[in-house]
């Protein structure tokens, strides 16, 4: 199975993905975790994305098409993969189609999860992140366990994302329609559209999540 989440920051991408990818078995590649992790190394990759990361600016394409192409080849991706936050816009996705292209392989799906702007500004400004185990928890809807529950052992480390502060929130939700949002008529003229009501609750999402790719496969 090879499935893109496509959908504006905060929409609950991040969330789904974990869950559904452990199911299907297949590995979750968020190329947002990827930099970050980059980041957290030291790497020059990772301390050039800093800057505009934390600005809410996508970094450029050349970094994160190159960091696509290896994840992939990787061996854990020869089954599949679930792309979460790549392409993000339309360059990316031509980059994408042409990866695919010359791998021979196609896409399944792409899920588009749709949300309003005040629901997404709410959800990121309380997203908190575990810098152990990288779960990703809501100060309200999703709330972090309150000990011994993380499942790197110990207690989760709880923090906030230094792009969750609200001036970067509100710059990332403009570039999403700048950039991102024009990915949507792509990938529906490619016919692989499956749109999903993003701004149910997180159970009802996946319920949701699963009925389309169900219907769809
Ligand atoms: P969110 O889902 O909250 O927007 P991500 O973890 O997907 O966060 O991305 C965090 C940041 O990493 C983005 O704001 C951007 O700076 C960078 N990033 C992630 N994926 C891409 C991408 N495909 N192209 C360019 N920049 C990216
Ligand atoms: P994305 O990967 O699309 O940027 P996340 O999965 O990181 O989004 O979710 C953003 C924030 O919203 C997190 O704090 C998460 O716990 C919360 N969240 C995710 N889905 C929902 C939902 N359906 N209802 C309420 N909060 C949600």
């Amino acid at each position: 199975m090879r499935l893109v989440f496509l959908g504006p920051p905060g929409v609950g991408k991040g969330t789904q993905a974990e869950g559904l990818a452990r199911e299907l078995q297949i590995p979750h590649i968020s190329t947002g975790a990827i930099l970050r992790d980059a980041l957290g190394r030291g790497t020059a990759t990772g301390l050039a994305a800093k800057k505009l990361m934390d600005a809410g600016d996508l970094v450029p394409d050349a970094v994160v098409v190159d960091l696509v192409e290896d994840r992939f080849a990787e061996q854990d991706a020869a089954s599949g993969w679930l792309l979460d936050g790549y392409p993000r816009n339309l360059d990316q996705g031509a980059a994408l189609d042409g990866l695919l292209s010359s791998l021979n392989l196609t896409l399944d799906h792409v899920v588009f999860f749709e949300c309003d702007s005040a629901e997404l500004v709410r959800r990121l400004g309380g997203r908190r992140v575990c810098r152990k185990c990288g779960s990703t928890f809501h100060i309200e809807f999703a709330p972090p366990p309150q000990s011994g529950d993380c499942s790197e052992g110990g207690e989760c480390e709880i923090h906030q994302r230094s792009d969750d502060a609200e001036d970067a929130i509100l710059k990332r939700l403009d570039v999403y329609h700048s950039e991102t949002g024009p990915l949507v008529d792509h990938f529906r003229s490619q016919g692989r559209l499956v749109v999903v009501d993003g701004s149910q609750s997180i159970d009802q999402v996946g319920v949701q999540l699963r009925a389309a790719l169900e219907r769809s496969s």
